[in-house]
């Protein structure tokens, strides 16, 4: 399936719907979150519609270029580790899966936090 009818991320990804894009790749598009948690917030979507992690499991490939391309995004708005032991920079990838696990967007989403520290566990 390539684009779902009524889902937000589809639309996103077909410029249906406007976002700040940080980067497309052949594979995924990456837009900065509307209600940002920190003061770096990243969506990475899969251009093709997938619900969520259960069924990007489905298709190992399209989930390594997910991580990967988030991975890329954060290094590409300096958050990779820096300073002393790696003390500085940083950043998190989540993937919520479930609305019992914080999901509420059902396409596939990895986000990116960076710029600030993060705690463990998370709540
Ligand atoms: P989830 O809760 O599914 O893990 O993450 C969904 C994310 O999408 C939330 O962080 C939410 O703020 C973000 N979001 C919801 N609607 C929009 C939108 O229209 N545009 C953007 N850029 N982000 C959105
Ligand atoms: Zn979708």
């Amino acid at each position: 399936m390539s684009a779902m009818d009524g889902c937000l991320f589809c639309a996103i990804v077909a410029d249906e719907v406007p976002a700040d894009i940080v980067a497309r790749t052949e594979h995924t598009v990456a837009f900065r979150d509307i209600a940002p948690q920190a003061p770096t917030h990243v969506l990475v979507v899969p251009r093709h519609h997938c619900r969520d992690a259960l069924d990007l499991s489905a298709n190992p490939t399209m989930a390594g270029h997910l991580l990967a391309d988030a991975a890329e995004v954060a290094r590409s708005l300096g958050l990779e580790p820096s300073g002393d032991d790696g003390a500085d920079g940083g950043f998190r990838i989540v993937i919520n899966t479930g609305s019992r696990a914080g999901q509420s967007v059902f396409h596939v989403h990895a986000h990116v936090f960076g710029g600030r520290p993060m705690a463990w566990p998370p709540g």
